[in-house]
């Protein structure tokens, strides 16, 4: 005779299909979060009471586990969290490639450790590049306003006034010095954030001839001629502000780079789905083991010329920023002595 009647027997086969559900529904959730914590870029491990790994994410094995260093580290960090000590630590690793994780041990409130690599690399190497930058421009500023104040200290102890007009033009160059970094710096940060970039079709023709406008007193000052090679160029795509900005920079440092009574040409390209604006000079040019760090913020070749000529050292990395933000690429071929070529490239608009 069977212990169960036939009720009971039903009851108990539908009780035990719902704890099946049930399981396979906490397998499936498990799963899932599974799923989700393995894409966590951060990587965890989860450690029992006595601080022994059970249990990790690919993020932990790929960003720590290989390193020996990390794993001592994160062995004592678990160990205290575990013991209810909570703790972090930064470890700089030399790679190759150099790497610097932060590591964080913390203590689960039901007994256990949660172990917590972050790869901070990127963070670290732009936390540097705002320091630096900073730094740099506070130096920049610092030295024509520091020049300002010298200035009008020795105006002040000054009868003579052919003196005074003397400090007083000096005065007038430091403070344009001041104000084209300042503007420099604003352009460069305006283009950076690309917030306001747009994408519309590009009349060449008008920005060529907006670039060559904006260096034309200083071409002509020097007797240099700004030559347009290609009177009815192209039409590209892209932001035409930021274009205008990146050539008249190009044809500045064409102009400042090159003797008096010399000549700059600008080119402008169909090259597939691109345009290559260059602008060619038959100035200085530029060494070879300098070609690779023009495009830096503030670095330049002769620092003593580039101040003597009013350069703020701000210009490639305009230059450079326009190109990057239209996919682009801003190309230098330079002979010392010879001269050089820059080449913009942006899209082509495909409908010209
Ligand atoms: P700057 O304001 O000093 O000209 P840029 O960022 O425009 O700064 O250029 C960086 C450096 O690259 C310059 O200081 C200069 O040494 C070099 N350079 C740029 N363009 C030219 C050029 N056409 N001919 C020679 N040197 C150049």
């Amino acid at each position: 005779m069977s212990l169960f009647g036939r009720r009971e027997h039903d009851a108990l086969r539908s009780e035990l299909a719902i704890a099946e559900a049930r399981l396979r529904a906490s397998e499936h959730d498990a799963a899932r979060l599974r799923a989700v914590l393995d894409t966590v870029p951060v990587g965890l491990v989860l450690a029992d009471a006595k601080g022994k790994p059970v249990m990790s994410t690919p993020a932990a094995r790929r960003g720590g586990h290989a390193d020996v260093l990390v794993d001592d580290a994160l062995e004592h960090l678990l160990a205290d969290a575990a013991a209810g000590q909570a703790a972090e630590r930064r470890l700089d690793l030399f790679g190759p490639p150099p790497r610097t994780l932060l590591l964080r041990g913390i203590p689960l409130p039901d007994g256990g450790a949660l172990g917590v690599i972050d790869d901070v690399t990127e963070r670290v190497r732009l936390d540097s590049v705002r320091t630096d930058f900073v730094a740099n421009i506070s130096h920049e500023l610092k030295t024509p306003i520091g020049a300002l104040a010298v200035l009008a200290e020795t105006v002040a102890d000054h009868e003579d006034v052919d003196v005074m007009r003397a400090l007083a033009e000096r005065m007038v160059l430091e403070a344009h010095r001041a104000s084209s970094t300042i503007d420099d710096l604003l352009e460069l940060s305006r283009i950076e954030l690309g917030g306001e970039a747009v994408y519309e079709v590009v009349d060449l023709g008008m920005v060529v001839a907006e670039a060559v406008h904006r260096n034309g007193l200083a071409a002509e000052r020097r007797n240099i001629a700004i030559v347009m090679h290609d009177p009815h160029p192209p039409k590209a795509m892209g932001d035409s502000r930021q274009i205008v900005s990146a050539l008249a920079n190009l044809l500045d440092n064409a102009v400042k780079y090159s003797d008096d009574g010399s000549s700059v040409t600008v080119y402008v390209t169909r090259v597939g789905d691109w345009v290559d604006i260059a602008v060619a000079d038959r100035g200085i040019g530029i060494p070879t083991r300098d070609l690779d760090r023009i495009f830096e913020r503030f670095y330049r070749v002769d620092r003593a010329r580039s101040r003597e000529t009013g350069g703020t050292g701000l210009g490639l990395a305009i230059v450079r920023h326009v190109a990057n933000n239209h996919g682009g690429e801003v190309r230098v071929e330079s002979h010392e002595g010879e001269g050089s070529v820059f080449t913009l490239r942006i899209p082509a608009c495909t409908d010209s």
